[in-house]
């Protein structure tokens, strides 16, 4: 990786999952990627698509290395082009074998890129999709908890579903560990003001939580504001570890095992 990077972490001492981010944004190679993960413990990486052309190149990434999977959709902030033949496409492509999610899809309403009634008909198009062809559903929620969760239900949620970054509360940890949502979390429960976040860690059952690097945004203490990559993970398990009072290795077995029950088999 080179200097803008931050330095290597220590190696994880059981093998772990990085369970979103976004390859194709990275300023490094893919080989370059995925072989600085692989030399700090984290075997396996899901990168995820924004859009018809990043989800074609996720599931071509996919396809290529045998420890990257793809995630295929058009992003909440991107539903004015989501129209029905688009979402035909994520279905062709969230449809190959490399593609083990139909996601990053949901609800934003941080950004205004897209009106909220795009929002919902494409999200409510995406869990018709997971669906149909039985793939994981991996959720992006921001600030838009209570419509994310009353439109799952209206739908009738798919068998696996993921809250990525996930943004909530100790009660929502809650209400997902009920519903048998997983939940992941990224750097940003690192990050010294996110007393809350950390709150729904400890109560997020370890068996419904994973860690992700979302990279190349979000880069975990102490290095938050330098870029982000997969290699860094180990930085989020262990602040969750330290969160849960449990072995880091424990931590990382957990999100191995999620992550194939939702993305594999390998
Ligand atoms: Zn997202
Ligand atoms: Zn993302």
């Amino acid at each position: 990786m080179n200097h803008s990077f931050p330095p290597v972490p220590d190696p994880l001492p059981v093998e772990a999952f990085d369970s979103h981010c976004h390859l194709d944004l990275l300023d490094v190679p893919v080989s370059e990627a995925v072989a600085a993960a692989h030399a700090v413990g984290i075997r396996r990486i899901l990168t995820v698509g924004v859009d018809l052309a990043s989800s074609h190149w996720a599931a071509e990434c996919g396809q290529m290395y045998d420890d990257v999977w793809a995630a295929a959709a058009i992003h909440p902030n991107e539903t004015r082009a989501a129209n029905d033949v688009a979402l035909e496409e994520v279905a062709r492509i969230a449809g190959r074998a490399a593609v083990r999610a139909v996601g990053e899809t949901g609800l934003d309403y941080y950004r205004d890129w897209a009106d909220p009634a795009d929002q919902q008909r494409s999200f409510r198009a995406h869990i018709d999709i997971a669906k149909r062809i039985d793939k994981t559903l991996v959720i992006h929620d921001r600030e838009a908890h209570r419509d994310v969760l009353r439109i799952l239900e209206e739908e009738g949620a798919p068998d696996r579903v993921v809250f990525h970054c996930f943004s909530g509360d100790a009660e929502l940890a809650k209400r997902c560990a009920d519903a048998g949502y997983v939940m992941s979390f990224a750097g940003n429960v690192t990050f010294k003001n996110a007393v809350e976040l950390r709150e729904a860690a400890a109560v997020a059952p370890l068996d419904l939580l994973l860690v992700e690097t979302d990279a190349p945004f979000l880069t975990p203490m102490p290095y938050r504001g330098k870029p982000n990559a997969p290699y860094l993970a180990p930085l989020t398990l262990r602040c969750i570890a330290e969160v849960k009072e449990v072995d880091v290795a424990e931590v990382c077995a957990a999100t191995s095992a999620t992550g194939e029950r939702l993305f594999g088999p390998w």
